[in-house]
């Protein structure tokens, strides 16, 4: 994995101040010369600064609520999770390695925390936008729920797609493990043409993850997610998806 793809998924972390001066020097590094990853940082700063104004006085879901604070103590945990076990021991042969692997293996912790903050807030929003309807916020932020069916009946997700920052937010829950050596891979499908991969990952021991889908859902029909070899996945599905849902 390049260092893009180690720590796109912490870019929600460092803008929600959730990493700790360490592993927030490293991110800010990597930002500073990735341009994808700070336009990512750049709409997210606008997501979050908007937020304080609409959530306040409001009282979060009690299942995000508590999923919030599970991960915001996970993330307490010195030792890495399963689902990152897949990082590559330091080689003896590049010992230089050592310090930014035990940094990196620390980041999705947080990194879930954050965005799963993030998460909870959008929730509130969309919770507020339900309530009280305001044409203006509910053209930017929508709503669609995933289900599994087949050996994933028990897994869902929830798609927070925030139109006006072309990002979505997916969460995850009640996933089966893929498998070792495999990882879920997440499908934007077109009305008429081929599923377009956007992101991969393992969910935690629980079933549980929020992805960051970097991209604007206008324009796809349906939301799917397969199980393919990890750690990069596939190009095209290599299965009928067990795990979908409309996002039109
Ligand atoms: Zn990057």
């Amino acid at each position: 994995m390049s260092d893009h793809e180690e720590l796109e998924s912490s870019v929600a972390a460092w803008v929600l101040g959730a990493l700790d001066p360490k592993e927030a020097e490293t991110v800010r590094s990597h930002v500073d010369a990735c341009p994808t990853c700070r336009d990512t940082a750049e709409r997210l700063r606008r997501v979050v600064g908007a937020l304080p104004l609409v959530v306040e006085d409001s009282t979060p879901p009690p299942r995000l609520r508590e999923r919030v604070l599970a991960a915001a103590a996970a993330s307490r945990r010195p030792s890495g999770s399963p689902a990152i076990a897949r990082i590559p021991r330091p080689s003896r042969h590049h010992p230089a390695a050592q310090p930014r692997v035990s940094v990196i293996r620390r980041l999705p912790a947080y990194a879930i925390a954050a965005v799963a903050l993030l998460a909870l807030l959008i929730g509130l929003v969309v919770g507020e936008v339900t309530h009280a309807p305001q044409p203006s916020t509910t053209n930017q932020v929508a709503r669609f729920e995933l289900s599994g069916h087949q050996g994933m009946s028990g897994a869902q997700a929830s798609v927070i797609d925030l139109k006006s920052d072309g990002l979505a937010l997916v969460d995850f829950r009640g996933l089966p493990q893929p498998g070792s050596g495999r990882v879920y891979e997440v499908w934007l499908i077109p009305g008429g043409g081929n599923p377009v991969p956007v992101a991969v990952f393992v969910p935690d021991s629980n079933g549980a993850k929020v992805v960051l889908v970097d991209r604007a859902l206008a324009g796809y029909a349906v939301m799917a997610v397969t199980n393919e070899p990890g750690p990069d996945g596939s190009q095209a599905p290599t299965q009928q998806p067990q795990l979908f849902g409309s996002i039109a």
